[in-house]
């Protein structure tokens, strides 16, 4: 059968370890022929990546702190020498304080606020920034993002503020970048027990309150969400830019949910 990303190459940031997304997604691509390449936040983080690497067989592991501009400015150095052409980028990275996912919205402070916005958004910015030069071929740029955006989700709190601007993020980018026929997108995931998301409190409450109503009637897997993002990804997906995608059991279409 073909594989839907053969002859491309993808950089994927935001591997911690095997229950993230973008580990889901590096497998999926892995899977459909893609030649992948993958970067970590930190000393505490390399050897985990580069396990989970190894068996994915990432032909790069690099660091990448997108609060460092010299770290950006040292992979795509080493990006131009041997991987000079990139035809897919994954945006998966979010930070906020633990402190801001659990008290109320109005106690934010000014930098945990500015905090959220740089990591959450504006790194998709800079990032997308530092990496076109090498999508000369066109290709995709796909970032990861949650319903609490538009709707008020307890506890999102200021990391729903930081992904309303990711989507703007996402539609100004898709307007500046698609006369170059690089495409950008957000997959809105349902929610995953994911390292990130233990950091918001009530985080199993959410759980069961989603798989009771969600038309699916089931929590999102990763593995969803990484079919979907190698969609996206691929020249199926072609046609498709500017977008917020939602790989969310269906939740998002729901008004008042009874369960069963
Ligand atoms: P995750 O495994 O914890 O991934 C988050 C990643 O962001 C980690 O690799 C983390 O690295 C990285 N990161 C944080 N600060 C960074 C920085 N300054 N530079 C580079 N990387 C940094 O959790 P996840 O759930 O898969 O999250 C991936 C994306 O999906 C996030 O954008 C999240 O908001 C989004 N999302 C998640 C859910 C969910 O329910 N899980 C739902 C919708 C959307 P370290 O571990 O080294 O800090």
């Amino acid at each position: 059968m073909a594989q839907l990303l053969e002859g491309k190459t993808a950089l994927v940031l935001g591997v911690a370890n095997k229950w993230s997304i973008a580990y889901a997604i590096s497998a999926a691509f892995v899977r459909e022929g893609a030649s992948l390449i993958l970067t970590y936040q930190g000393e505490r983080q390399r050897e985990t990546v580069e396990e989970l690497g190894g068996e994915l067989h990432a032909s790069k592991i690099l660091p990448c702190d997108v609060t460092k501009p010299e770290e950006l400015e040292a992979l795509v150095t080493n990006l131009k020498q041997s991987a000079p052409v990139i035809d897919s980028l994954v945006h998966s990275i979010a930070f906020a304080n633990r402190e801001d996912l659990s008290r109320p919205f109005l106690e934010t402070s000014r930098d945990g606020f500015l905090l959220a916005q740089e990591v959450s958004a504006y790194s998709l910015v800079a990032v997308s920034r530092a990496i076109a030069p090498l999508m000369t071929r066109g290709g995709s740029i796909t970032t990861l993002t949650y319903l609490g955006s538009t709707r008020v989700v307890q506890n999102y709190n200021v990391m729903g503020v930081a992904k309303a601007s990711l989507e703007a993020c996402v539609r100004y980018l898709a307007a500046d970048m698609g006369p170059k026929r690089v495409r950008v997108n957000a997959i809105s995931a349902g929610p995953i027990k994911t390292t990130s998301a233990r950091g918001v409190k009530d985080f199993s409450k959410v759980l069961e309150g989603v798989a009771a109503v969600a038309p699916l009637r089931h929590n999102t897997e990763t593995a969803e969400v990484a079919d979907t993002a190698a969609f996206l990804a691929s020249d199926m997906g072609r046609g498709v830019t500017g977008n917020i995608v939602y790989v969310d059991s269906g939740f998002q279409i729901i008004g008042l949910g009874i369960s069963d």
